[in-house]
């Protein structure tokens, strides 16, 4: 269902809609809105919808002018939860200048900017994320608390895992707003939990993960629950990922596996470009100091390597057949603002392609379990935010991909959590105050 200009403004006159949400993300991929009468409809697309762009870092213009919001139509959406006479409606937004220009460091532009410069080497690429989530109870006041919803493990049922009923309203409220859910299933942690919907072109899926996320988080709250995203909410129990699968085509045919165990060279150069800018590419794919408790145990990576079979990897190429070959990167993180994610992992991968780049040898160790010998030949991902962010302030290609102003304030704002975290006496307590929310 993609709507033109004309039909959406014709869905709002005809579906009894009185609240029109315009959103966008900041620069961590954190949603945003501004709700508009149906009346605005109209000028929002003819002129756009302005708003304080000082407010978000990064976003400022040097002349501190307004930016403005300019609704997609195509991704028009009713919001299922709220009421079903006097409707809300949500479009996700382009950015522009007040000289009607793109806005440089608008993440929907970016995407959009690198799926083009795959095309232009006739190459489409498809993105399917597996996002993982903690459901914890609420207290009396209704502020999350740390005690997981309940003590299933993984694919548990009830009445061990409580959260059927929650998941089921996930898919059904995901469904309505015209993204297909394939599996749900109780992850391995206390409260764990993780839903996967269908892949889709780059800039639906990091739209369509944003919706994921914030349907996730409204279905917990009308059960009285918390959905917490953090990489590592309890420390000794699974973290959550956000593996991220790429699959390639070309003339519409799937490349990662040409025939049974063949990948084309291509795709092999691809996924090199990835395996190469790996740790450049951490502070983005893994942005919290948080992050980086997760790495290293219950099925996620701690090394720049990729395999097959084995889950212990960076990236791993799963048994699938025809449109379903993909690569599964597990490294990234449910924190990481998919549009900057996505945007500089189709570079990487299109700069692997330009240079040739030759894909090491599989590693058919298990990484968690494999003596210091077999360690000591793959190179570590980072340990810390800070030496993620230390990779990536000195990398040539971050700063050819994502523009200033936006790329040192990221960075800024994450070195401040860094410090902010690093120096408490209870660094828990001090992540908890910056993301436990
Ligand atoms: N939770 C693991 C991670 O942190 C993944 C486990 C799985 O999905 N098999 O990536
Ligand atoms: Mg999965
Ligand atoms: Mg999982
Ligand atoms: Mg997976």
């Amino acid at each position: 269902l993609h709507y033109t200009t004309s039909e959406a403004i014709e869905f709002i006159e005809e579906n009894d809609v009185k609240f029109i949400r315009l959103a966008f993300c900041d620069i961590f991929g954190v949603q945003k809105n501004i709700s508009i009468m149906p009346g605005e409809l109209a000028r929002a697309f003819r002129e756009g919808i302005s708003f304080d762009a000082a407010a978000f870092p990064g976003f400022a213009s040097p002349d501190g002018s307004d930016l403005l919001l300019f609704p997609d139509p195509t991704t028009l959406s009713i919001l299922p939860w709220r009421p079903s006479q006097g409707r809300v409606v949500r479009f996700y937004c382009d950015i522009r200048q007040p000289d009607g220009q793109p806005f440089p460091g608008d993440g929907r532009f970016l995407l959009r900017q690198a799926v083009r410069r795959a095309r232009e080497r006739d190459l489409t690429c498809k993105f399917g994320t597996e996002c993982e989530f903690y459901l914890f109870q609420r207290d009396e006041a209704g502020y999350p608390t740390h005690i997981p919803h309940d003590r299933a493990g993984y694919c548990d049922i009830a009445p061990l895992d409580r959260a059927e009923n929650v998941r089921r309203q996930v898919c059904l409220t995901l469904e309505e707003m015209d993204i297909q859910p394939e599996r749900s299933h109780h992850e391995q942690g206390p409260g764990q939990n993780e839903i996967d919907f269908q892949y889709a072109s780059p800039l639906a899926a990091a739209d369509n993960l944003t919706t994921f996320k914030s349907v996730v988080k409204t279905v917990a709250s009308l059960n009285g629950l918390f959905a917490s995203f953090l990489p590592k909410p309890i420390p000794g129990q699974p973290g959550s990922g956000l593996h991220i699968n790429i699959s390639l085509f070309q003339g519409g045919r799937n490349i990662i596996e040409t025939e049974k165990g063949v990948h084309s060279e291509i795709s092999e150069q691809f996924i090199a470009g990835i395996l190469r800018r790996a740790h450049e590419l951490a502070a983005f794919l893994n942005p919290l100091t948080n992050s980086y408790a997760r790495f290293g145990e219950f099925e996620a990576p701690r090394f720049v390597s990729w395999s097959h079979q084995n889950r212990s990897q960076l990236v791993r190429i799963p048994a699938a057949h025809g449109d379903f070959r993909r690569m599964e990167l597990r490294a990234p993180d449910p924190t990481a603002n998919p549009y900057l994610a996505f945007t500089l992992l189709i570079h990487a991968g299109l700069e692997g392609i330009a240079d040739r780049l030759t894909l090491p040898p599989a590693c058919n160790h298990d990484l968690f379990t494999a003596p210091a010998d077999v360690l000591a030949q793959y190179e570590l991902l980072p340990g810390t935010l800070h030496e993620a962010l230390a990779h990536a302030q000195r990398s040539a290609f971050i700063s050819s991909i994502i523009p200033e102003p936006l790329l040192s304030s990221y960075l800024a704002v994450k070195a401040r959590e860094w410090e902010t975290v690093s120096r408490a006496s209870d660094c828990k307590a001090a992540e908890d105050d910056l993301y436990f929310a």
